[in-house]
């Protein structure tokens, strides 16, 4: 298999570039934040836990996660690789995947990191808004806590896997599709 992570700050266009990447390639999409969307819809046990989280911009708690994502990755043996979204979050995440990953015989491939500045997130917080229906998106303050959790706790998911010479950085603005060649071409001479 072949394993990334997408990686970016909330706004960076992680969801966008992935759907684009499972047609080009087929990897399994793992994304944190529409599993725990699904399960609010759900109206799950799990999903009401997760909702007062959520919509104050915290971080539901490892456990939850991580549990979440195990599932996923042990039904789904047979896929090109599973390209990670929003997750791993914290270190402590980070730590689990692979140890999760291990347990396969798998590991983490990449790290691709796209970067945009804070003024671009927001306004891209806001647009999507407009249509989503996300509640984390729409106020001023939640966006704000959003990225101080993505600084305080998960950029040290960047530094994590960069101790192994795993991250690339990829200049996240542009055209959507100027930013998919770039990550493309990552993974073309990364998977060969
Ligand atoms: P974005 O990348 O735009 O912040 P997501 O859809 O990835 O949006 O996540 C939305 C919310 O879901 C986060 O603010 C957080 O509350 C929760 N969440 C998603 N993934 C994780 C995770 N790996 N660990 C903890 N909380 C998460």
């Amino acid at each position: 298999m072949f394993n990334i992570i997408l990686f970016g700050p909330p706004g960076s266009g992680k969801g966008t570039q992935s759907e684009k990447l499972i047609a080009q390639y087929g990897f399994k999409h793992i994304s944190t934040g529409d599993l725990l969307r699904s399960e609010i819809a759900g109206k799950t046990e799990l999903g009401l836990k997760a909702k007062s989280y959520m919509d104050q911009g915290q971080l539901v708690p490892d456990a939850v996660v991580i549990g979440m994502v195990d599932n996923v990755i042990a039904n789904n043996p047979d896929v090109y690789g599973f390209l990670f979204d929003g997750f791993p979050r914290t270190k402590a995440q980070a730590e689990a995947l692979d140890e999760l990953l291990l347990t396969h015989e798998e590991k983490i491939n990449l790290m691709l990191a796209l970067d945009v500045p804070e003024e671009e997130l927001i306004a891209r917080m806001m647009n999507r808004a407009k249509t989503s229906g996300r509640t984390d998106d729409a106020d001023p303050e939640i966006q704000k806590k959003r990225i101080n959790v993505y600084k305080n706790e998960t950029l040290a998911v960047a530094s994590y896997y960069n101790q192994f010479g795993k991250v690339t950085t990829i200049n996240g603005q542009g055209s959507i599709d100027e930013i998919f060649n770039a990550l493309r071409a990552e993974i073309d001479g990364h998977s060969g």
